[in-house]
């Protein structure tokens, strides 16, 4: 079985320390699945207190990494420096780093790469926009997000990945992907990593859904059998995300 993840993408949000630290206080004092995987991604700038003040049984996410180690790459963190600085996970491909700052597939797998040089665990981020649903092109797209990264990797990385199906347009919509829409995307990625990867792989790897989950909306998606949790965006920064942390029965 494989063990339901849920993650927290706060994006660029908040936007205060005090906001930063009474988010951290909220997830300190909650009652937490302990089946449950948890991981949030604050913004660079907080990685190091939300690590030292967080609970140790949240792990912590960057929400990108640069692919080179270290040099004149101004703006950047390199998974070299998440990893020295003791951050277990980095989320890598989300839409909206492929959409505003262009990263393509191939730079994603450049990082994906990087990131597990460097013992770090990966949220590998794909999903198709609207105009590609469609056109029925989804599971088109979705793949050749993932050959990318296959193509750089062996069968024993993918212990260290989770998939992140995420639409473009649910995220940050309000418009949540139906739980039939889901469970048959994520069916149709396992099936790609069988044939792609190995059926080890994919019968192993958790593939989660992102895209407007709230509270209330998990609990119709977390009885899919091939969803094995959320990425959350919006819904992170609210109380509403431990009932999404709590909500495999
Ligand atoms: P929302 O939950 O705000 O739609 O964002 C989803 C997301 O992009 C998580 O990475």
């Amino acid at each position: 079985p494989r063990t339901y993840f849920v993650g927290g993408n706060f994006k660029m949000n908040p936007t205060t320390l005090e906001q930063k630290r009474v988010l951290v206080k909220t997830l300190n004092e909650a009652t937490l699945d302990p089946q449950t995987e948890v991981v949030i991604a604050p913004p660079a700038l907080y990685l190091i207190s939300v690590l030292d003040l967080i609970r140790k049984d949240i792990k912590v996410a960057a929400q990108n990494c640069h692919a080179k180690a270290s040099g004149a790459f101004t703006g950047e963190i390199s998974a070299t420096q998440l990893k020295d600085a003791g951050i277990p996970y980095v989320i890598l491909g989300h839409s909206e780093r492929r959409s505003l700052f262009h990263e393509t597939s191939e730079i994603v797998a450049e990082k994906t790469r990087a990131a597990l040089d460097q013992g770090l665990k990966v949220i590998l981020c794909v999903g198709e926009t609207l105009e590609e649903r469609e056109s029925g092109r989804t599971q088109q797209v979705v793949e050749a997000q993932l050959q990318t990264v296959i193509a750089v990797t062996k069968p024993e990385d993918w212990s260290h990945i989770v998939v992140a199906y995420e639409p473009v347009w649910a995220i940050g919509t309000g418009k949540v992907a139906t739980s039939a829409q889901a469970q048959e995307t994520h069916a149709e990625t396992r099936k790609y990593l069988a044939s792609a990867v190995s059926p080890a792989v994919a019968e192993s790897t958790r593939i989660i859904y992102g895209g407007s989950v709230s509270g209330v909306n998990c609990n119709e998606l977390t009885v899919q059998p091939d969803v094995d949790g959320f990425l959350v965006g919006g819904a992170s920064l609210k109380p509403e995300f431990v009932n999404i942390i709590n909500a495999r029965k």
